[in-house]
């Protein structure tokens, strides 16, 4: 482990003695501490840094979407387009 790994959850170094999980996209390490197992690991309990496991839930909804987006009612296509506007607040971008 270099001495450059940089959490990116908490933005501070990671000491040797400290306990940590890498990313298995992107190799990131991240402290234990920092992590939730419940949020930050795929379906075969492999850890994902925030940007891996956000990008492999939207690849999840790309595919919904592509293939299903048939299926669903006017209502239903609203409340997932309201989801989306809160996910752009969310990283700073103005829903138009
Ligand atoms: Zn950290
Ligand atoms: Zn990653």
């Amino acid at each position: 482990m270099s001495s450059k790994d940089i959490c990116p959850i908490c933005k501070r170094p990671i000491e040797e003695e400290e306990g940590y999980v890498t990313c298995s996209v992107c190799s990131a390490k991240m402290h234990r501490r920092c992590v939730d197992e419940e949020v930050l690991t795929d379906a075969s309990g492999e850890w994902l840094c925030p940007y891996d496991a956000a990008m492999a839930a939207l690849d999840w909804l790309d595919a919904i979407l592509t293939h299903y987006s048939h299926a669903l009612t006017p209502e239903q296509r609203d409340d997932i387009v309201s989801r989306l506007k809160n996910y752009l607040k969310l990283l700073g971008e103005a829903p138009p």
